[in-house]
């Protein structure tokens, strides 16, 4: 059954040169660096806070791939867990020559930093229609307790993860069948933990990346990674089998950890996935969330069994949002394929590089080496739309290209690089097919991202 819904006249209430829907790691940096390159910006944002999956979602693991001579992007990705680092909010990650970011404390990072860049925010509000001229798109219409309000401007950029603005727009998009995409998860954090107890056990049995691999779960890494250190459970879960602690299907627990703090909190805890859920069909999202919720608390009771170290501990909070890997990626005017992702592709319009991190598809590839990818800004760019460009999760590429792309600090490069070339087609008046991109990578090459010529930062 279907209803018709009457027109009506929506108020403008707002208008700026670039719009941003979405605030993750994708839009937050494509805010941030339209602003810093001199145009106006909305950052539209559904929750209450910037920041995406790291703050809704509470991943925290901004890096957790960096070794010593892994190539890193620069740029933004850079300038996070640097601010987040002064701010408190950030501890060192267990694996990695990295920071984990506390996903509480990043709240306060990324108001900071749009404030200074001058965006304008826009939280609470939810994209739910373009505004459309023909094949050119001019601007949002959103739903929020103020109910239906269009906000304008002369180019968009979606980062919604899903690429929700792209698709009701009209462009064509892939999904993977549900039973194929990469799993769901409810992310969690316990109190009460005692440090001390819990770190000699990870010191006296500690965990492999080829642990990862057992009879329901297969991996593929490169080889050099199976004797790296992992901070991975699944000992604990699978002492429970024949307890009754856990009557969700054992597969489902098991997963890492990514710091264990002196106040007792372990958090990050990354160890409940839920295969064949929709993150674009609500009943999918109900069903995730409840089944999630309750296989967290029994992976808690299980810790605290059979973990050293968690006995007294509790849940401290789960993520406000189920965690969503893979949705949507659009078609745009050049989608990445496997072989780009695994062979660290080159590209004359690159926005940015992005070490060879491969984690998602069954496939594990550590950027060990120093070897890295080129990301193009034809990934980006939707065909047959007008105005309109694409960052984070949702870009064009193949299932292991977005194994890679995927990770946060990608959804950054990508962001950042979509940021910079609004700003740099809008002042120039040109469009986003013939920005002059030799501009673009000075501009970003100013904000300290590193592309073709990554020397010269080191
Ligand atoms: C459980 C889990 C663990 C992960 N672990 C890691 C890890 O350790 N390291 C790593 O690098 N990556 C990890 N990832 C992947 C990474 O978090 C995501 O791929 C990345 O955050 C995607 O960034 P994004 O900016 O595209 O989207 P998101 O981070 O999803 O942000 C999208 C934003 O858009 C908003 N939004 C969505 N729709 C609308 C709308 N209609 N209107 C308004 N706002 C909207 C959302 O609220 C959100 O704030 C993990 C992902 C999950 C789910």
């Amino acid at each position: 059954m279907e209803i018709r819904e009457p027109e009506r006249l929506t108020p403008v209430v707002g208008e700026a040169d670039v719009i941003v829907v979405g605030s993750g790691p994708g839009g937050l940096s494509a805010a941030i660096a339209a602003a810093r390159a001199g145009v106006s910006v909305i950052l539209i944002e559904r929750f209450g806070c910037f920041g995406g999956n790291i703050t809704s979602v509470g991943v925290e693991g901004f890096a957790w791939y960096r070794h010593e001579k892994t190539i890193e992007a620069g740029g933004l990705s850079f300038e996070y867990e640097q601010r987040a680092t002064e701010s408190n909010a950030a501890v060192p990650e267990s694996q990695s020559k990295s920071y984990e970011l506390d996903s509480e404390g990043f709240k306060v990072v990324a108001d900071n930093l749009v404030l200074k860049a001058g965006v304008r925010p826009m939280l609470h509000r939810a994209f739910c229609a373009p505004i459309l001229d023909d094949d050119e798109i001019k601007g949002v219409i959103t739903e929020s307790k103020a109910g239906r309000e269009a906000i304008t401007g002369k180019i968009i950029i979606d980062a919604t993860g899903d690429a929700d603005v792209a698709r009701r727009s009209g462009v064509k998009v892939f999904k993977n069948k549900k039973e194929d995409m990469i799993s769901a998860s409810i992310m969690f954090h316990m109190s009460g933990v005692n440090k001390e107890e819990f770190m000699n056990e990870i010191e006296r049995d500690p965990q492999k990346y080829s642990d990862w691999s057992d009879k329901n779960w297969q991996v593929q890494t490169s080889g050099k990674e199976d004797d790296m250190f992992s901070p991975f459970l699944r000992k604990p879960f699978e002492k429970t089998k024949d307890s009754g602690l856990i009557d969700s299907d054992l597969q489902t627990i098991s997963g890492t950890w990514g710091a264990i703090h002196d106040s007792g909190e372990l958090t990050y805890l990354n160890l409940v996935h839920l295969n064949g859920i929709d993150g674009t069909d609500p009943e999918s999202l109900t069903k995730g969330e409840i089944e999630g919720r309750k296989a967290a608390l029994e992976a808690i009771a299980a810790l605290k069994e059979y973990m050293p170290g968690c006995s007294a501990g509790k849940l401290r909070n789960f993520g406000m949002t189920i965690g969503i890997r893979d949705t949507y990626k659009i078609d745009s005017v050049y989608n990445l394929s496997d072989e780009d992702g695994k062979n660290e592709c080159r590209f004359e319009d690159s926005v940015g590089i992005y070490p060879e991190f491969i984690d998602g598809f069954g496939v594990l590839v550590l950027p060990t080496t120093g070897r890295y990818m080129h990301i193009p800004y034809r990934s980006l760019l939707p065909k047959n739309i007008k105005g309109l460009l694409v960052v984070g999760r949702a870009i064009g590429g193949s299932n292991i290209a977005q194994a890679a792309t995927r990770n946060m600090a990608c959804c950054t490069v990508t962001g950042q690089g979509a940021g910079v070339a609004a700003a740099e087609t809008i002042k120039n008046k040109t469009s986003l097919n013939s920005v002059n991109i030799s501009n673009v990578q000075k501009l970003l090459s100013n904000q300290n991202v590193r592309f073709f010529n990554w020397e010269k930062y080191q």
